[in-house]
């Protein structure tokens, strides 16, 4: 079937995507995707405080509406061609709005409200911000399974494994593999490290991201946030999550078998993939963008993770341990804290050695509600900002 739809011809695979964090790397990344597949059209996108391109993204994309999360900027914003909705309206705007899919790219703990929702709604997720699976990961899995939702990776660790997973049957899956390229400090000594600013920690190795993602990635707490994402997204044990250090981030991760065969997915470090697979998979568009180059790879490493220069990884692990609301205790310190570190008020182990204590000072409250876990947020980012 063919439509006809703002003065342009469609077929019938159009797609209306709802895209929250439409200014960060991923939300840029995934504009670029729409310029490149005409078929996929935007809904509705947002913005936090860089409202300043508003306007062009408005007059190229054509969406329906925007939402402005920062009240001061949405208090600020000119006018627009389209209806702009605020931090206290944007989501009954969404609920309403026509989109098949929603990328929830904002990043932190600020995107669990848009995650709960548009699962409770039984509607179909693209996930970037693991902060709120991983805040709320009993909780989502309990309405995704009430409400039908589909939540589908765009994390590029989760997305291999779901194309691992094609396929086979997944009570057949042993163990999986997560994959980390060990961050900018990877090959750093603790002494070294320890002096280290933020600065040197935002030049990682072989992705270019977002800031506050890059020093997840040098702390090892990324790795850890993957985990627990993997833990929901996949319905797995903590015995069956693996994190291996493979530094050319090739092999985007792996998934074991219980007869010892293993299936990956492999390719060049660009998120635009894994994005666009969640947009349009089972089926695999040809794109433009550079493949990889076999020649120019002579070898791959692995090495197993070091948790005496970055803690970061076994504290996410004893978060998803003792479940509940740790694992938003341990999201809330690390936000808190790395913005400290990018400001270098705090050292590279401060960030860790806070979060532990952030941790060790909580008692935890098991199935925690909605609006407990939005309380607990607001109070904890506020105390751990003034005593920090
Ligand atoms: P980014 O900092 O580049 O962009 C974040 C986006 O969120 C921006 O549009 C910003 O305006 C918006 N935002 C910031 N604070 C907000 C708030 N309080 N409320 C609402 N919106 C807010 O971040 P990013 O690197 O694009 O990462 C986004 C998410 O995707 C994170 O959860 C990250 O872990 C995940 N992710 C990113 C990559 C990557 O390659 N960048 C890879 C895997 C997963
Ligand atoms: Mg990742």
């Amino acid at each position: 079937m063919v439509l006809f739809y703002k003065g342009l011809w469609y077929n019938n695979s159009m797609k209306k995507i709802g895209l929250l964090g439409a200014t960060g790397s991923i939300g840029t990344q995934t504009l670029t995707i729409l310029r490149e597949f005409q078929h996929l059209r935007l809904s509705f996108l947002s913005a936090h405080r860089q409202t300043d391109r508003l306007s062009e993204l408005v007059a190229e994309f054509r969406p329906d509406f925007v939402i402005v999360t920062d009240p001061d900027a949405y208090s600020q914003v000119g006018r627009l061609d389209v209806p702009v909705y605020g931090p206290d309206d944007y989501i009954s705007a969404i609920e309403q709005s026509d989109a098949d899919i929603l990328i929830n790219a904002i990043v932190g703990t600020s995107g669990l409200l848009p995650t709960v929702k548009w699962i409770e709604w039984g509607r179909t997720l693209a996930l970037a911000n693991k902060e709120s699976l991983v805040s709320a990961g009993e909780l989502v899995t309990n309405l995704r399974q009430q409400s039908g939702a589909q939540i589908v990776p765009i994390d590029s660790e989760h997305s291999a494994i779901w194309q691992s997973l094609q396929g086979n049957d997944p009570k057949s899956v042993h163990k999986i593999i997560l994959t980390a390229s060990g961050g900018a400090f990877r090959d750093h000594t603790k002494q070294e490290i320890t002096g280290l600013p933020a600065k040197a920690a935002l030049k990682h190795p072989n992705w270019s991201m977002g800031q506050k993602i890059t020093i997840d990635s040098a702390t090892l707490v990324n790795k850890g946030l993957e985990v627990m994402e993997a833990k929901w997204l996949f319905d797995l044990r903590e015995d069956q999550i693996e994190v291996l250090i493979h530094r050319e981030s090739i092999i985007h991760s792996m998934v074991e078998y219980v007869d010892g065969a293993i299936m990956a997915q492999l390719g060049v470090p660009d998120m635009k993939l894994p994005i666009l697979y969640a947009l349009e998979h089972p089926k695999r568009l040809a794109t433009s963008w550079p493949k990889l180059d076999w020649s120019q790879i002579p070898t791959l490493h692995f090495e197993k993770p070091d948790t005496e220069r970055f803690p970061g990884l076994a504290l996410a692990y004893e978060a998803m341990r003792k479940g509940g609301t740790m694992p938003l205790v341990f999201n809330v310190a690390n936000e808190v804290y790395v913005e400290e570190y990018l400001k270098d008020k705090i050292t590279f182990y401060g960030i860790t050695d806070r979060i532990a204590q952030a941790m060790a000072d909580h008692e935890v409250m098991q199935q925690p509600s909605v609006a407990d876990l939005l309380a607990l947020e607001a109070q904890l980012r506020q105390q751990l900002k003034e005593t920090s």
